[in-house]
């Protein structure tokens, strides 16, 4: 577990590495570790490192994981990054702090009906299928402004930014271009891009949040 530890300097070296390059602050970007299929004793680890913010992509693992963590460490952040289905919106929303994946109408309805219920409202990210991949979550691109305009009409300040996950094989660049465009035009401050094999090249197009899983815990 003292790999965790040391995987997580390196990456935190990188990050800043990649902020100083581009002129960017190094606190302006956040490590999102991501824990998918990884024990709590690995959570656990990084926590012991001083990571705080984590993401788990299936709603059922984190809610099995994350919560006597969260009692122990009241700081930890869980951001849910996964294709969400609208019957497990209401336990996302009880458990996370942040929602990268909101993706279309149908789970806009029951996320809004799931904070009512359960009077707790986590920052909300719209992921986009900047691919247009058929298998993949996201909204897709042609629908992402008129998506992003409506979750932001209702929404209010409560949606913070924008997610994406590029075609694996191609090169990622203009897909964070793409993304951070949309943002700017959108008024969102938030961009979540760029996993183990890419967040550099996110960060140099304005990521504020990398998401980093096997370079931190191992391959899965
Ligand atoms: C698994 C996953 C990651 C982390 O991927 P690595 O390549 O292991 O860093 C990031 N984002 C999403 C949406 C994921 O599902």
């Amino acid at each position: 577990m003292t790999e965790i530890a040391d995987n997580l300097a390196r990456i935190r070296a990188r990050i800043a590495e990649a902020a100083r390059r581009s002129g960017r602050a190094a606190t302006a970007i956040t490590l999102v570790a991501v824990s998918k299929t990884k024990p709590a004793a690995a959570v656990i680890a990084a926590l012991e490192a001083g990571q705080l913010v984590f993401g788990e992509n299936r709603v059922q693992e984190a809610a099995a994981k994350f919560p006597p963590l969260r009692a122990a460490n009241p700081a930890l952040r869980l951001h849910l990054i996964g294709g969400l289905q609208t019957n497990k919106a209401r336990e996302a929303v009880r458990i996370a702090d942040v929602i990268e994946s909101l993706d279309r109408p149908r789970l806009a309805d029951a996320l809004a009906a799931a904070m009512e219920k359960e009077s707790r409202r986590p920052t909300l990210l719209i992921e986009v299928n900047t691919g247009d991949e058929p298998q993949k979550s996201g909204i897709p691109r042609a629908e992402a402004d008129t998506f992003v305009a409506a979750c932001r009409d209702r929404f209010g300040a409560q949606l913070r930014g924008l997610m994406c996950v590029p075609p694996a094989g191609q090169d990622p660049a203009p897909h964070f271009a793409w993304l951070a465009a949309c943002a700017r035009a959108h008024g969102l401050a938030e961009l979540s891009m760029g996993m183990s094999a890419d967040f550099e090249t996110a960060i140099a197009h304005g990521a504020t949040l990398v998401r980093v899983g096997s370079a931190i815990f191992g391959a899965r």
